[in-house]
């Protein structure tokens, strides 16, 4: 910075008042967390009495209401992990703790063009869609796909509904699409897929497979290893909170110690002997 330069000057903070048919989450004192969708008639009930919805429209985020008996409730917009921990789910989700780190695994992108399978809820596919991703989901099952197209559109909008697309098939039975840029599986057996991923990927494609078992992991780098894939990698994610408080400063003693192996691959085609190999000249 030069002593001449202006300082930056942005502009003021767009407030959007709360309106009917948002998703808000109220805070209660003990910092307990409630998702509730407004009406203009709607009521938010809770053991401490009931709070009218119009109390909370035309408000902003931080606003703070009573109930009838004068208990304290704050109200703000959810975060895409508040609202992947809220929403309808028929399929497990995915957590925030393991999307997060696979964004950057698979390295997702505005317009990369991915292929999910299964899709499940939904929680890996909106992670994705806020990241600008172009995905074609593959799912078994139409209630499971139905509900995470639903969940796409409620707290992304149009805009992302219009990046994904859902088809009702088996991924074990092959791929469509050509020259992909990324393909993530959830689902039992990814090692099915590798020969189908082989085809639709585009050279320097990713793939990327969540799996909760070490022999799911075992298996699918056994098959990568015999395929055209290298730079093989399988990693954990452990998350740990801490509880501060004053003088006590120390881990929670609960944690959630597994949720599931993240194992990627890529697409380098045929290099003879290995991509290690090559690099030793
Ligand atoms: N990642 C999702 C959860 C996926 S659960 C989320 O974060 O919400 C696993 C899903 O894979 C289930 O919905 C299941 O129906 C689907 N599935 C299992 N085998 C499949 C296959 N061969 N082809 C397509 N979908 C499959």
């Amino acid at each position: 910075m030069t002593d001449d330069s202006e300082p930056a000057t942005y502009e003021p903070t767009k407030y959007r008042p709360f309106e009917p048919g948002e998703q808000i989450i109220v805070v209660d004192s003990k910092g307990r967390q409630y998702l509730v969708v407004l009406a203009v008639d709607g009521e938010f009930h809770t053991h401490t009495g009931v709070v009218p919805h119009t109390e909370f429209l035309g408000q902003e985020e931080g606003v703070t209401v009573r109930s009838t008996t004068g208990a304290r409730y704050t109200a703000m917009r959810p975060t895409l992990s508040d609202f992947i921990l809220r929403m309808p789910r028929g399929a497990q989700v995915i957590y925030p703790k393991d999307l997060g780190p696979i964004l950057m695994i698979a390295d997702i992108h505005p317009g990369a063009k991915v292929l999910e399978a299964g899709v499940g809820s939904g929680a890996l596919s909106m992670t994705m869609l806020r990241a600008g991703a172009e995905i074609v989901g593959y799912e078994l099952r139409e209630d499971f796909a139905q509900r995470a197209q639903e969940n796409v559109r409620t707290f992304l909008g149009e805009e992302a509904s219009s990046r994904y697309r859902v088809e009702i098939r088996d991924v074990y039975d092959g791929i469509d699409e050509r020259g992909l840029d990324r393909i993530v599986l959830d689902l039992p057996e990814p090692w099915q897929v590798v020969k189908h991923a082989k085809v639709a990927l585009r050279p320097g494609g990713i793939l990327v497979a969540y799996n909760p078992s070490i022999m799911q992991v075992a298996h699918l780098r056994e098959t990568l290893a015999e395929s055209d894939f290298e730079l093989p990698e399988t990693v954990e994610i452990m998350l740990r909170t801490w509880h501060v408080e004053g003088q006590a400063v120390r881990p929670e003693h609960r944690m959630v110690a597994h949720t599931g192996f993240l194992t990627s691959a890529r697409l380098l085609g045929p290099v003879p002997g290995g991509l290690k190999a090559t690099r030793s000249f």
